[in-house]
């Protein structure tokens, strides 16, 4: 039977207003109660937080066979204020794998804890070329020599703390999210696309009436970037653990942004040789367009669950992302070919 129609709008509209929300890990709620309002629109689910704030929409079917369990993640790289410097700018501790070149120039915004938004750029303390010239050059880019320009009106600690700008407030880069001829250029495609993917997969199969094989619970992650967002929430009777997560694009890989990857192994370990091979079937029976690989700084959300204990066979399937953790693109046709996979995995 073919699968469901995707609504390809759906899909990249969700995302983009998705990728257009700040969600640092520790101040990813914003995203996951927009995932939850989103689901709620699909009343077959039952949705439930964890005590850790991670979004559960369970989907009851009555079946023999024994749960499994799906999971993407809304938390992305980003950033608090470490310390605010004698001339009003901010000094920034980093939440993930954030690398200083990446972010450089960027927009940021930062969430005070009363709820203000101040916006202002990442810099580096010597970034007039006029004044420092070949030194800017050489200034490393580190946490001690990049900081934040507030666009307001300061120079002191004093007037950035009247601003209200206090000691761990979130900072949040900005996605500059575009989207052209089929590609999706933005930050936190790691692992947004993917939560597209879940979302949309959701809303095809119950355009088309149809329902999974069995029970399944989708985790909506919240913690994935510091590597424990799994580790709890998927309940004791999942049998399977599928991940849906970014593929590695560039030089010495074989994914790409139009195809989906199945990860054999990464810096975590190696996945399920039993359920990789369920999905590598399901992908030749449908005809997804799919590679396989092995991905070197990585780990996943579902080795998170392995390692506190988790009994599940594993696998780890998404999109090729390029220029990962940093300004990221995919392309339409490697986000669909990842719906259809999680669709054909439900169904199956
Ligand atoms: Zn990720």
């Amino acid at each position: 039977m073919p699968l469901p129609k995707i609504d390809t709008d759906y899909q990249i509209d969700f995302l983009v207003r998705l990728l257009n929300i700040a969600s640092p890990t520790g101040f990813a709620e914003p995203a996951v109660a927009f995932v939850e309002k989103e689901l709620s629109r699909f009343k077959q689910l039952e949705l439930y937080r964890t005590r850790k704030g991670a979004l559960i929409a369970k989907w009851n079917v009555e079946s023999s066979q024994p749960p499994v369990a799906l999971t993407a993640h809304v938390d992305t790289l980003g950033a608090v204020v470490k310390e605010i410097k004698s001339n009003g700018r901010l000094r920034l501790s980093r939440i993930g794998g954030v690398e200083w070149p990446t972010v450089e120039t960027e927009g940021v915004s930062i969430f005070t804890s009363k709820g203000e938004k101040i916006r202002g750029s990442v810099l580096c303390d010597t970034a007039s070329g006029h004044i420092y010239g070949q030194a800017m050059k050489e200034t490393p880019r580190d946490d001690d020599h990049m900081e934040v320009r507030l666009d307001a009106r300061t120079t002191s600690d004093k007037e950035t703390r009247a601003l209200g700008i206090g000691i761990g407030d979130c900072a949040a880069f900005d996605p500059r999210v575009e989207v052209t001829n089929g590609f999706v250029r933005s930050r936190h495609l790691d692992d947004k696309a993917c939560v597209a993917n879940i979302v949309s997969a959701i809303k095809s199969l119950s355009d088309a009436g149809q329902s999974p094989a069995r029970t399944v619970y989708f985790h909506i992650s919240n913690y994935e970037e510091v590597g424990h967002g799994a580790a709890s929430g998927i309940p004791a009777e999942v049998a399977e653990l599928l991940v849906v997560d970014m593929a590695v694009v560039g030089a010495g890989q074989e994914s790409d942004e139009f195809n989906a990857t199945l990860c054999i192994k990464d810096a975590g370990g190696v996945y399920h040789e039993g359920f990789n091979k369920k999905m590598r079937a399901l992908a030749e029976q449908h005809g997804i367009p799919y590679k396989t690989d092995v991905y070197r700084h990585y780990a996943s959300d579902g080795e998170a669950f392995w390692k506190a204990g988790g009994d599940v066979a594993l696998a780890l399937i998404g999109p090729g992302i390029d220029a990962s953790h940093n300004y990221e693109r995919t392309h339409t046709d490697g986000l669909l070919a990842t719906t259809n996979w999680v669709m054909a995995y439900l169904l199956s």
